[in-house]
């Protein structure tokens, strides 16, 4: 059993490409019968955005994504937020200030900045690194106790190795002049660690085997690697996932185009093919045994397949009749919650009122649509594409008198739901009309009651139509 984590910072909304990253981290672990753990990242508080938190909390129980260790269930490593771990990294700052890896900095903001100014004013200009004028010099802390901790920097930074791309000599920037690497800041002004840091510490003591996230990071894991290095600790491994792009290349990161989890729920997009649809960006499951291999999969057949060799690498497009493709299959293959469907009902119905004509109610909305799973894309196709359950049927098509058995049919179901004050079944029609096959009464009876739409089955629409309009169409049909 490995431990796996996602650890969202909570400056936006939970978009695609995160829930990506989580959904991977949550499958490998469950996989493996491990533990799944959500740390919230939130040391840097001027870039924490109100509702952002939440918003991740919510999003990923709308996507089935459970941790077994959070903020909100705890767990035995917790706190599960940075914000509350300050203590912690104090300890951890201090050993490496112990061991003289580690050293306070007091150099005021006008000197950084100086400092910045004069090195790009060299021709050329260099990179920006810290001139370690505190690692010599402490005597600026006599009369300042505002300090900073910076890393000092190893002369080398380890080699990367990411499961999935092997191994990559990636340096941060050099300074050719001054020959070294910036010493990176771990602790702040404020007494909270930087990202680098709290990661490299909360990995380790919540015992993480396994870092599945973003390929941005990629190129902060050597500064990683030497902060576990310094503290003589093992890494976990490294899976960088690529970015997910549009397919019109634009970036989908949290940080640029905001297309955040929740704005597909509102259009109607079932938990079930989201996870399944950004599932397969960056994972390709192999064929299981016998099973044909198949696109459309549930969480348990995504739990059981994943594994870390099946990961794909390359930029990921992400296309919206894919996701569409994946929501009508969903509502096909596999029953929808009462719940589900009652939050769909909610969350389309303004629009859905918008576009009919006549008053339906949300109750009369929420029976076609639970009706038509499985042959639309989304709730809003609905109307366009299974009109009779709003509107007149147009029989232009077919003209009924000229056609000896569907005249028959539609007269014998006619008088039956006269007589019997409801509607007769198809084997009941059989019987009286032994001539006709059961294909022919289904045809006509679609036919009078939809014009004709395939898909929704006759008793459904009768159903929710009720035997008032039912026999209103029969009549109208037979002309
Ligand atoms: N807090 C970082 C983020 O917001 C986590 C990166 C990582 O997974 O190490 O994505």
């Amino acid at each position: 059993p490995v431990r796996t984590r996602f650890a969202p910072s909570p400056t936006g909304l939970l978009h695609l490409g995160s829930l990506r990253t989580a959904l991977y981290n949550f499958l490998l672990a469950k996989q493996t019968k491990g533990q799944f753990v959500l740390r919230l990242e939130d040391t840097d508080q001027t870039r924490v955005v109100p509702g952002a938190e939440e918003n991740v909390y919510e999003a990923l129980k709308w996507a089935g994504i459970d941790a077994d260790e959070s903020p909100v269930v705890g767990g035995p490593y917790g706190p599960y937020k940075q914000s509350e771990r300050a203590a912690i990294y104090k300890e951890y700052v201090d050993i490496l200030l112990s061991k003289g890896l580690a050293y306070k900095c007091y150099c005021s903001k006008d000197r950084l900045i100086s400092l910045r100014e004069s090195a790009h004013k060299l021709q050329p200009p260099t990179t920006v690194t810290y001139d370690r004028k505190c690692l010599h010099d402490q005597s600026q802390g006599l009369e300042s106790s505002d300090y900073v901790v910076r890393f000092k920097s190893p002369d080398v930074y380890p080699i990367t190795e990411d499961l999935k791309r092997g191994k990559l000599d990636i340096q941060p920037q050099y300074n050719q002049q001054d020959r070294r690497f910036d010493d990176f800041v771990i602790m702040k002004l404020d007494g909270l660690p930087t990202y680098h840091f709290a990661n490299v510490i909360d990995d380790h003591l919540m015992k993480i085997d396994y870092v599945i996230r973003g390929e941005e990071w990629l190129t902060s894991t050597p500064k990683h690697l030497a902060l576990y290095q310094a503290f003589g600790w093992e890494p976990p491994k490294f899976v960088h996932v690529p970015l997910l792009t549009s397919l019109d290349e634009k970036k989908l990161s949290k940080r640029h185009g905001d297309v955040g989890v929740f704005a597909f729920r509102d259009k109607g997009v079932v938990p079930q093919a989201l996870v399944n649809f950004v599932a397969l960006f960056g994972w390709s499951p192999k064929r299981a045994t016998n099973k044909a291999m198949k696109e459309v999969l549930t969480l348990p057949e995504m739990i059981e397949r994943f594994r870390l060799d099946d990961m794909t690498k390359g930029n990921t497009k992400v296309s919206d009749s894919k996701l569409w493709f994946f929501n009508r299959s969903h509502l096909r293959s596999f029953p929808v919650l009462s719940s589900q469907l009652q939050e769909l009902t909610e969350l389309t119905f303004d629009d859905f009122a918008e576009q009919v004509s006549g008053s339906f109610d949300k109750d009369y909305y929420k029976k076609c649509l639970a009706a038509t799973f499985g042959h639309i894309d989304k709730p809003s196709d609905v109307v366009k594409e299974h009109p009779y359950f709003f509107e007149d049927v147009d029989y232009s098509g077919i003209d009924v008198s000229q056609n000896q058995y569907m005249l028959k049919i539609l007269e014998a179901a006619r008088n039956e739901l006269i007589l019997e004050r409801k509607p007769a079944s198809v084997p009941a029609l059989k019987e009286l009309l032994p001539g006709q096959s059961a294909k022919e009464i289904n045809e006509s009876l679609r036919f009078a009651l939809t014009g004709p739409v395939h898909g929704v089955k006759i008793h459904d629409i009768v159903e929710i139509i009720g035997n008032e309009k039912y026999l209103q169409r029969l009549e109208n049909a037979i002309g």
